[in-house]
């Protein structure tokens, strides 16, 4: 018995955010295993494509990395990275206070050059590197508020999950759920 398959939808998902927070490493570890193809266009960006069904949906997830411009200024990224994308992945590290306070530029940024509404383009919001948070509960310096950053999220209409790059954690549910947003979206 085979179950009747919809036909396959593209999902264009861009992740952006501060140097140095995760996000190629998050990429790496998603595509590890069965990563169908990983290049570098001319645009002076990467993408990975991966396929995952969900229910009776096939879909072909296309994640967008920054090469590196995010360095400068979101507007030193090509318009080749924001067109069509359905869906972004805004990612902070846990540990560095500054790279939450750059999520609402990277947001805004966003908004700005593909030209939506806040509330018509799905969002997930990524605290990375959470595998550095116990340490962070001593000496609590440079550490995210995570209460206050679930409120603003909430508040912005964004979605907020931990993960960690190094050990694997909350990785799937992230690119799922950014995914399943993308196709209600869409
Ligand atoms: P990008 O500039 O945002 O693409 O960040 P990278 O993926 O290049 O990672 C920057 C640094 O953070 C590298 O040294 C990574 O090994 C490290 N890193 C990335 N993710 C994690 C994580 O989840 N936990 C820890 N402890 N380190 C991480
Ligand atoms: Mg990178």
């Amino acid at each position: 018995r085979q179950r009747q398959m919809k036909p396959r939808v593209l999902l264009k998902i861009v992740v952006l955010g501060c140097s140095n927070v995760g996000k190629t490493s998050l990429m790496k570890r998603y595509a590890a295993g069965d990563f169908t193809d990983y290049r570098r266009p001319t645009i002076g960006a990467d993408f990975m494509t991966k396929e995952v069904v969900e229910g009776d949906q096939p879909m072909l997830l296309q994640i967008w990395d920054t090469a590196g411009q995010e360095r400068f200024h979101g507007g030193s990224l090509g318009s080749g990275f924001f067109r069509g994308a359905n869906a972004a992945l805004l990612v902070y590290d846990v540990a560095c206070a500054v790279s939450f306070e750059q999520v609402a530029m990277w947001r805004e940024e966003l908004l700005v050059r593909l030209d939506v509404d806040p509330h018509d383009f799905p969002i997930v919001v990524i605290g990375n590197k959470v595998d550095l948070a116990t340490g962070l509960a001593m000496d609590g310096i440079h550490g995210v508020d995570k209460t206050r950053v679930m409120k603003w999220c909430e508040m912005q209409g964004m979605g907020h999950i931990e993960t960690s790059a190094k050990d694997g954690t909350g990785v799937e549910v992230a690119m799922q759920a950014v995914a399943v947003l993308a196709l209600e979206q869409k």
